[in-house]
């Protein structure tokens, strides 16, 4: 497949808005493929360049791009920075600049038809050059590329590399797309993808051996998604005596750990490798475990036996330099609660109780402890025990559930006497003023709608103290892609959870609704765009709200 028909097809579903209308239409296109265009493309269509499961990333922040496109079209980058500002979003704007310089100054630009497969391994060669040279080479690519590139081309070369396509293809219409393209069940196709977590390569078994897809297995060092919770109460857990296994909620930062001989990995909740930021929690690790292990777990930063506040755990897991100083300075913990896989079998259809023994077995040390109970006030003891220990509240577990990767449903419950707060996509800022006149003051944030378009729905500007406005400065000067007075916006990528008192109807945003007293509390490292919270989410707050209390047998978030 040419690139160019790859970016006609995007086009084309861009302006589709029905599910269905979507999942026919890329059901029709990818019988067609072939083995090396069927991955990448069912991958591309989601805006991924890499398998989900692989730490690797294209690196190439706006500022390369532009300078590179603005180079191939003869013109300064603030020629094409302009016309962002004017237009807002990066591909179209990428877009309109090689339609004008393409008519005025053709003999710039070559016209060798780049395939699908000839761009992959352009991208690749770019995410393996690292050290010194990388960002010429870097540059050097992108050139070839933009060369090459008609201006629609450009348009979705653009949001790829800035890891934004959003054209509305989410990860549930592809699934059914590929079960629809080769005839084959939508469950087993969703459990190949929970296990091999990569669409592209389930599509590719869909088609060339299905009868693999039956028996795919997880493997060590390719990290599957993590299983995530609800929030609930110990009250709905235990209805009709029902025994529940708990453990303490800890306030840190998700991992997942694959060991097997000497290697050993640490993965985080968004699968990127933190083994180098984290030699110490591989050691803790390694001195405990026996076998080949794939675990589950969280890591916190601990002083004087006492929590540390989740920023603490993120300065450590941020540290690209001086990590064994830092690891000194600040002290990690890591608690594990779960075992998928060991000594080639894959644990994940056990039910959790029969997990754990597994767990028990494996490692000398490190494990969360975990009690069983069906009596609400043991809970509620065990729910303040946790509270008094400095960790976040408690999660309650069916015992009998299997490890489903990905999924956040009603097996695992998250107990926590919080206010409410909300994930959602910072979009846009604004300078700050007086001494934070050189910081951005407050964000823009946005909800997602059911095709992934980003609704802003509120500012928030309390709740940052100085040090955390430096860091916020640090993140997001490099993402600003317009400006407008003081007004600046960003490619979406960064996630912020927030508090708020309630949430109102505002015809002043887009999603309809807006949040009162909105405040800062944290950056969600740990969440993936596709996670932030939904438009449907936000109506049903909405409409529950007024609904929550402060007892752990009642809470619900
Ligand atoms: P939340 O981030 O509020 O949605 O809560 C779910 C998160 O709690 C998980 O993704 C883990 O990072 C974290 N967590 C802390 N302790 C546990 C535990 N014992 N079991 C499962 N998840 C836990």
């Amino acid at each position: 497949m040419l690139f160019s028909e790859f970016a006609l097809w995007c086009e084309k579903i861009e302006q589709l808005s029905g599910r269905l209308e979507m999942i026919d239409l890329i059901a029709g296109i990818l019988p067609d493929l072939d083995e090396e265009d069927l991955p990448i493309f069912v991958r591309y269509i989601r805006g991924l360049i890499f398998p989900d499961w692989s730490s690797v990333h294209l690196g190439i922040g706006p500022n390369l791009l532009y300078d590179a496109v603005a180079y191939v079209g003869g013109k300064k980058r603030s020629d094409l920075v302009s016309f962002v500002n004017q237009i807002g979003d990066a591909g179209k704007a990428v877009e309109a600049f090689l339609l004008l310089e393409k008519t005025q100054q053709s003999h710039l630009f070559s016209s060798e038809e780049l395939t699908l497969a000839d761009v992959h391994a352009i991208f690749e060669r770019m995410a393996d050059t690292g050290g010194v040279k990388s960002q010429k080479e870097k540059m050097r690519n992108i050139r070839l590329l933009f060369q090459n590139a008609s201006p629609l081309d450009g348009r979705y070369l653009t949001r790829l590399m800035l890891e934004e396509l959003r054209i509305g293809v989410g990860e549930g219409n592809v699934r059914d797309a590929i079960a629809k393209a080769f005839s084959l069940s939508p469950d087993l196709i969703n459990r190949a993808h929970q296990v091999k977590n990569d669409l592209g390569e389930v599509a590719r078994l869909a088609k060339y051996d299905p009868d693999s897809l039956q028996d795919v297995v997880i493997e060590l060092f390719r990290p599957v998604k993590m299983m995530l919770a609800q929030a609930g109460s110990i009250q709905d857990m235990t209805e009709g005596s029902r025994l529940v296994c708990a453990e303490y909620k800890y306030d840190g930062s998700r991992f997942q750990c694959h060991l097997s001989g000497d290697r050993v990995a640490i993965y985080s909740r968004r699968l990127e490798d933190l083994t180098t930021a984290l030699p110490d929690i591989a050691e803790q690790l390694r001195k405990v475990i026996s076998g080949d292990v794939i675990l589950d777990g969280e890591v916190i930063a601990i002083e004087d036996g006492r929590p540390m506040p989740f920023q603490t755990v993120l300065r450590r897991i941020r540290r690209k330099h001086d990590v064994a100083e830092h690891a000194d300075q600040i002290r990690m913990i890591p608690y594990v609660f779960d075992i998928l896989y060991r000594d080639g079998e894959s644990l994940i259809d056990l039910p959790l109780t029969k997990r754990r023994h597994h767990l028990e077995a494996a490692l000398t040390g490190c494990i969360a402890p975990q009690i069983r109970s069906a009596d609400p006030r043991e809970l509620e003891d065990f729910y303040y025990s946790a509270l008094d220990a400095g960790h976040e509240g408690i999660m309650l577990k069916v015992p009998d559930s299997p490890y489903i990767p990905g999924n956040r449903g009603r097996h695992w419950v998250k107990c926590k006497p919080e206010v409410e707060t909300i994930d959602l996509a910072v979009i846009g800022g604004e300078w700050g003023e007086g001494r934070r006149a050189h910081y951005f003051g407050s964000f823009l944030l946005a909800c997602q709608d059911d095709q992934g378009r980003l609704l802003p729905v509120s500012r928030v500007a309390t709740g940052i103290n100085d040090e955390t406005l430096a860091l916020l400065y640090d993140l997001f000067s490099d993402r600003i892609i317009s400006r407008s007075g003081k007004e600046v916006s960003f490619e979406p990528g960064i996630i912020f959870e927030v508090g708020y008192s309630e949430i109102q109807k505002s015809p002043n945003y887009e999603s309809g609704y807006t949040l009162r007293f909105p405040r800062f509390v944290r950056i969600r490292d740990d969440k993936r765009m596709d996670e932030i919270e939904t438009l449907a989410m936000f109506t049903e707050r909405y409409l529950r709200s007024g609904s929550s209390t402060d007892s752990p047998l009642l809470m619900r978030k």
